[in-house]
């Protein structure tokens, strides 16, 4: 069975895109077969893998609208070698058209399902909203990953999402958990980030990761090469906390 994962914040900016698109690639680089859902519009993290968004015959769009299957859709990552629902523009239309159909928040979870078998790990990579599209990702998650920034108002942001979660738990999805709290863009030199850093660690004790992904040029710069920063350059700093974040995450699923 795959484990499925969203990786979710309500916040743009702040390393969704960059988290799924790096754990994907570690994940297949440690063996695990991977499959990377873009969920966002924007087709960042499609872009990100070395697919070209403007060229796509299928996306998440037709999955969710029933118009094609899964295996009509996925493309495999030239760089990172795993496999892509992608997305581009025409994904922003399923939001209004999921609207009038039967099961609308179960879409996605209905497509994964049926190649269920094929995979280790599912990661979805969410829009920086609560739509009907993140609410199809958690539908079809066993857990969330929290990417942050360990800034001023990041707690506060925490609770809204943290409620949102809960209530797709008691509405629509009794599987879903938080995964974990994933420190992004780190820079250890800013007191306040390490004062955010120390609260999180108190509220949320081991739900924090370990793994702490600092501020690094090359995870920047390897989307605009079509390619995760752990395949563009593997001994940058970035790409080194994304491997540890992996390793970390596989650590963890076996005590869940
Ligand atoms: P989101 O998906 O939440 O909108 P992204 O992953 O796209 O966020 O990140 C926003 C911007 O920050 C992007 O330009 C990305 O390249 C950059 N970025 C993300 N993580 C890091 C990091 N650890 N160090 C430096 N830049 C980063
Ligand atoms: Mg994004």
């Amino acid at each position: 069975m795959a484990h499925v994962f969203c990786v979710a914040n309500q916040k743009g900016g702040v390393g969704k895109t960059t988290t799924s698109v790096n754990l994907a690639a570690a994940l297949h680089q440690a063996g695990k077969r991977t499959l990377l859902v873009d969920l966002d519009p924007q087709g960042n993290a499609t872009m990100g893998s070395g697919i070209d968004k403007r060229e796509l015959t299928h996306s998440v769009y037709h999955l969710l609208v029933g118009l094609a299957e899964l295996e009509a859709v996925k493309v495999e990552s030239p760089s990172g070698s795993y496999d892509v629902l992608p997305a581009n523009r025409d994904l922003a239309g399923a939001e209004i058209e999921l609207v009038n159909l039967e099961r609308r928040e179960k879409r996605l979870r209905e497509a994964l399902a049926a190649r269920d078998a094929d995979y280790d790990f599912v990661l979805i990579d969410c829009p920086p909203s609560l739509s009907l599209l993140t609410l199809n990702g958690l539908c079809s998650a066993h857990g969330v990953i929290i990417p942050m920034q360990c800034e001023y108002f990041a707690l506060e942001g925490l609770s809204d999402l943290v409620n949102s979660i809960k209530k797709v738990h008691a509405n629509f999805n009794r599987d879903l958990k938080i995964i974990g709290l994933l420190r992004v863009m780190f820079d250890p030199r800013i007191t306040l980030q390490q004062q955010v850093s120390a609260q999180l660690e108190s509220h949320f004790g081991n739900k924090v990761f370990s793994a702490v992904v600092p501020r690094n040029i090359r995870l920047a710069e390897a989307p605009s090469h079509g390619m995760p920063g752990v395949v563009f350059d593997r001994s940058s700093r970035g790409a080194q906390a994304y491997l540890a974040f992996a390793a970390e995450l596989i650590a963890r699923i076996k005590t869940l």
